[in-house]
C-alpha cells in the first residue's frame, strides 16, 4: 500500500474512533437507562387538558409512556427526575428560519460554516426550539449534511437553494446568491428536479419585486415549479408580499406562505381559499414587530442570555440615535395589517405554524421564537392555540416525530417554571430543555455564545 493510502486509512480509522467516542461518551448513560420525569404539570398537546402530577417515561431518546403518574409504570433501575412545581410542554418547531449568516455582529455569506450553523442550532435549543426549517438560503451540501447528522441542538430541516427571478431572491445581499435565478419554464423544471434529488423538506420560491427594485417571479414560472415539485413529491412554500400574488399562488397550488401579505389585509375570500386548499402560513410577527412593539427587544434580559453586550450595544445605540427609536407610522401600519390578517386567517380555520424569518440580520435564533408566541397571542390566539401552532402543527408539516408528548414521539420537551396556558409569557421561564431524551447543557451553551 502506498503512503497516501495508509494515511487515508489511518485518518478514516481515527475519524471512526472519534465518532464512536462521541456517541458513547457522556450521553450514553442518559440514553441507555430509562428515565422517568415525575410530578410536573404536563401539556402533552396545547389543546388537551393539563395532566397534574404527571410522569413521562423516556427510553433511548423516545417517550414510551406519558400521563398521570399513577398510570405510568417505571421499570426497575429507572433514573428518576423530580419535576414537581414545573410545567412540561413540547419543544417548539420553527417553520421559517435561515441559518449560517449571522456571527456576532456581522452578517455575511463568509460566516456560513458548520461551526456557525451548529452554534445557532444550539442557540435555538437553548430557548426550547427542537427543530428549524431554513427557507431557501442554503447553497451547497452543508445544510443537507447537518440535517442527516443531527448534531446536538435543534434539528435542521432545509429547502436547500430556493428559487426566484435572477438576482431577486432573499432581500439582503449576503443571502442573495444562495437562490437559483430562473428565466424559462425549462429551467424552472430542470432546477426543481436538480434540488429534488437532495430531498429538500420543501421547495422555496420568492414572489416579490422588493418594492419595484427587482423582477418578480412570473406566474408561468411558479406554476411550472409547483407542478414539477409536486410531481417529485415535494411541497412548495412561498415568500409573498402582495395580496394579488397570494391569491394567484393559492390557485396555482402553493402549499404554504412564509409571510402574511404586507401591502393589504388578507380578506375573507383569500382566507376561505387558503382553508379550502389547505395552505398554511407562518406569521413572522416577531420580526415584523421589532421596531413597533415595546419593550424594546434589544433590552430584553432573555436575549442577553445568549447574545453578548458587544453585539447588542451597537444595535441599541443605532436605534436610539434615530429620533429616539420610536416606530415609524409606516412600520406601525404594516404591522397592524399583519396582525389583523392573522386574526382573520385564524378565525377562518387556516393552518397557522410558528415561523419568524429568524436568522435574517439581528433576528436571533430561539429568542425570536419565544417572542413570536407572545405576538401570536397578542393577535388574538389563545395560549392553547399558540402552543399547538408552535409545536404539533409545524412538526406535522415537517413530518417530524415531535410536537406532542405521547408514547412513540421523540423526547423533545421544555421544562418551565410556570404554566404557559395561564399566560403565554411563561414560555420565557425556561428551567431545562430535553432533546432526543438528553438534557441540554444550557449553561455551557450560554457560556460559549456570550464568550467575548
Ligand atoms: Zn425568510
Amino acid at each position: 500500500m502506498n503512503h497516501e493510502g495508509t494515511m487515508a486509512r489511518r485518518a478514516a480509522i481515527g475519524l471512526l474512533l472519534l465518532t464512536l467516542a462521541a456517541t458513547t461518551g457522556a450521553s450514553s448513560l442518559a440514553q441507555s437507562k430509562a428515565t422517568i420525569f415525575e410530578g410536573a404539570d404536563l401539556i402533552a398537546d396545547g389543546d388537551r387538558p393539563v395532566v397534574r402530577d404527571s410522569a413521562i417515561l423516556v427510553e433511548k431518546g423516545l417517550i414510551t409512556a406519558a400521563g398521570p403518574r399513577s398510570s405510568v409504570r417505571a421499570p426497575s433501575g429507572v433514573v428518576r427526575v423530580d419535576l414537581r412545581g414545573k410545567t412540561i410542554m413540547p419543544a417548539l418547531v420553527n417553520l421559517h428560519g435561515h441559518v449560517g449568516y449571522q456571527k456576532g455582529a456581522t452578517f455575511a455569506a463568509a460566516n456560513y460554516t458548520r461551526e456557525t450553523i451548529v452554534d445557532q442550532l444550539n442557540q435555538y435549543a437553548y430557548y426550547g426550539v427542537g427543530a428549524v426549517f431554513t427557507a431557501g438560503t442554503d447553497a451547497g451540501d452543508l445544510a443537507f449534511q447537518i440535517r442527516d447528522e443531527a448534531p446536538m441542538g435543534a434539528l435542521l430541516r432545509t429547502a436547500g437553494r430556493g428559487f426566484a427571478a435572477p438576482n431577486a431572491g432573499p432581500g439582503v445581499a449576503a443571502m442573495r446568491d444562495a437562490a437559483y435565478g430562473v428565466t424559462t419554464d425549462d429551467e424552472a423544471r430542470r432546477f426543481v428536479r436538480e434540488i429534488a434529488r437532495r430531498r429538500p423538506d420543501f421547495i422555496k420560491i420568492w414572489v416579490d419585486d422588493r418594492n419595484g427594485s427587482v423582477q418578480k417571479l412570473s406566474p408561468s414560472l411558479y406554476r411550472a415549479m409547483i407542478d414539477e415539485a409536486h410531481q417529485q413529491g415535494i411541497r412548495v412554500v412561498a415568500h409573498v408580499y402582495y395580496l394579488t400574488d397570494a391569491r394567484d399562488l393559492v390557485e396555482a397550488g402553493v402549499d404554504g406562505f412564509l409571510h402574511l401579505v404586507r401591502d393589504a389585509e388578507m380578506d375573507d375570500g383569500l382566507a376561505a381559499r387558503m382553508k379550502a386548499k389547505n395552505v398554511f402560513v407562518t406569521p413572522n410577527l416577531s420580526v415584523s414587530g421589532r421596531g413597533v412593539v415595546t419593550p424594546r427587544w434589544f433590552d430584553d434580559a432573555l436575549l442577553a442570555e445568549t447574545v453578548s453586550a458587544s453585539v447588542l450595544d451597537p444595535i441599541r445605540a443605532n436605534a436610539t440615535g434615530r429620533g429616539g427609536g420610536g416606530p415609524s407610522e409606516n412600520a406601525k401600519r404594516a404591522y397592524d395589517i399583519q396582525v389583523r390578517s392573522l386574526a382573520r386567517l385564524h378565525k377562518a380555520g387556516v393552518t397557522i405554524a410558528l415561523g419568524d424569518d429568524t436568522g435574517i440580520q439581528n433576528s436571533f435564533s430561539g429568542y425570536t421564537e419565544v417572542m413570536e408566541l407572545q405576538r401570536m397571542a397578542a393577535a388574538g390566539m389563545t395560549p392553547a392555540e399558540v402552543i399547538v401552532a408552535a409545536t404539533r402543527t409545524p412538526a406535522q408539516l415537517l413530518r417530524l416525530n415531535m410536537g406532542s408528548i405521547t408514547a412513540g414521539k421523540s423526547a423533545d420537551f421544555i421544562v418551565l417554571d410556570a404554566n404557559p396556558l395561564d399566560d403565554i409569557t411563561n414560555a420565557r421561564k425556561i428551567s431545562r430543555v430535553y432533546l432526543r431524551g438528553q438534557e441540554l447543557d444550557r449553561a455551557a451553551i450560554r457560556a460559549k455564545l456570550t464568550r467575548p
